[in-house]
C-alpha cells in the first residue's frame, strides 16, 4: 500500500490547475505540459493506433504500452509512490488509465493491472467492450 490516490484536475479544459502536491499525468491542455504518464491512446478514434478505443480498450493499450516500457515503469515507481497522480477523469469510478499506473506504481505487472482495474470496475461490459 503506497498511499497513492488518483485525484481530478481542478478547473476546465482551459484552466486546468493540477492539485497542490499532485503530479499530472494527462496530454498536454492549455497551461499543463503533457506528462510522460499520458495515455497516447484515446476513446474513440486512436491516432496512435488504427483501433476505435471504448474505455476499456484504451487502458489496454495503456498497459500494453507500459510493458513496452520497462523503464517508464522503473520511473513511474521512483516519482509516484505515494503520490497524488492527478487526471481530468471523473472520480465516479469509470476506470482511468491512472488507475492501471497506481497499481503498476504499487508493484503489479501493467497488463496485469489493466485487466484487474477493469475487472473491479465493470466486468461484464468490460468483456463487451474489448474488442
Ligand atoms: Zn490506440
Ligand atoms: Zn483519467
Amino acid at each position: 500500500m503506497t498511499g497513492a490516490r488518483r485525484v481530478k484536475v481542478l478547473g476546465d479544459l482551459y484552466h486546468g490547475q493540477v492539485p497542490a502536491g499532485a503530479v499530472y499525468a494527462g496530454r498536454a491542455a492549455p497551461g499543463l505540459p503533457a506528462s510522460r504518464y499520458a495515455n497516447r491512446h484515446r476513446i474513440g478514434q486512436c491516432r496512435a493506433c488504427p483501433a476505435v478505443h471504448g474505455r476499456s480498450g484504451a487502458l489496454l493499450g495503456y498497459a500494453r504500452d507500459l510493458a513496452d516500457r520497462p523503464d517508464l515503469v522503473a520511473a513511474a515507481r521512483a516519482e509516484l509512490a505515494g503520490a497524488d497522480v492527478a487526471c481530468w477523469c471523473s472520480l465516479d469510478g469509470e476506470p482511468c488509465h491512472v488507475d492501471v499506473l497506481l497499481a503498476v506504481v504499487a508493484g503489479a505487472e501493467p497488463l496485469g493491472a489493466a485487466v484487474d482495474v477493469l475487472a473491479a470496475a465493470e466486468a461484464h461490459e468490460a468483456v463487451d467492450r474489448l474488442f
